[in-house]
């Protein structure tokens, strides 16, 4: 537990995303973590090899992803007539169906904005393992705090087994690769995001490029 606010320089404040108490924040031991006074929950943690451990989950998450989109997602079988379908098939069928709006919406929150999360992540992580490029790593952070809020796969992932959870009564459904890459995509996906927060990705850009330990 950590002390609350009594009167100190923003950046060394941080607030508690469940009750909103202002916390003033102190220097971690690696492996620590540092919880709300008030509610318990997690403000931020001190990775043991944050690098390493973020890489190789950005680049599982990343494999799953592309998994995800190669493939069937599921095999529907009505009254004879077969369908594969697939990611990229859904998003080309709303384009040829002249909903262009939805295409549009439904082609960034299901793809682009998954994907460009995932590539800028991977490249921060890189940047910070080779220690180059500090000005690169913080233009790529601003740019993370932007796009991650519109990162919404698990609400996607859920409507999928809505709009299967229907079928069933009507259509024999077989699950394709891509339906568990997609669910082990979204499980790292969340995984990630519950937890490495921006906040220590930019304390660890200041311990590896300015020395600080912060
Ligand atoms: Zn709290």
């Amino acid at each position: 537990m950590i002390e609350q606010y009594s009167g100190i320089t923003l950046d060394n404040l941080t607030i508690c995303k469940k009750c909103d108490t202002l916390h003033r924040k102190k220097l971690l031991k690696i492996g620590g973590v540092a919880k709300c006074r008030e509610c318990g929950s997690v403000l931020y943690r001190r990775h043991r090899n944050l690098v390493d451990y973020g890489l190789a989950i950005g680049i599982a998450a990343l494999i799953f992803f592309i998994i995800a989109n190669a493939f069937p997602i599921v095999d529907i079988s009505l009254r004879g007539v077969h369908q594969a379908i697939s990611l990229p098939s859904v998003l080309l069928s709303l384009f040829e169906n002249g909903f262009f709006l939805v295409g549009i919406f439904c082609s960034f929150v299901i793809f682009i904005f998954p994907f460009t999360v995932l590539v800028v992540f991977i490249w921060i992580m890189w940047l910070l393992k080779i220690r180059r490029g500090e000005q690169a790593v913080e233009s790529l952070l601003v740019l993370l705090a932007k796009i991650l809020p519109w990162n919404m796969t698990e609400i996607f992932l859920i409507s999928v087994f809505v709009a299967l959870v229907k079928l069933i009564g009507y259509a024999q459904i077989h699950f394709g690769l891509s339906f568990w890459g997609l669910i082990a995509f979204v499980a790292f996906d969340l995984y990630l995001s519950k937890s490495i927060s921006i906040d220590e990705l930019w304390r660890a850009k200041k311990r590896i490029f300015k020395g600080k330990d912060v």
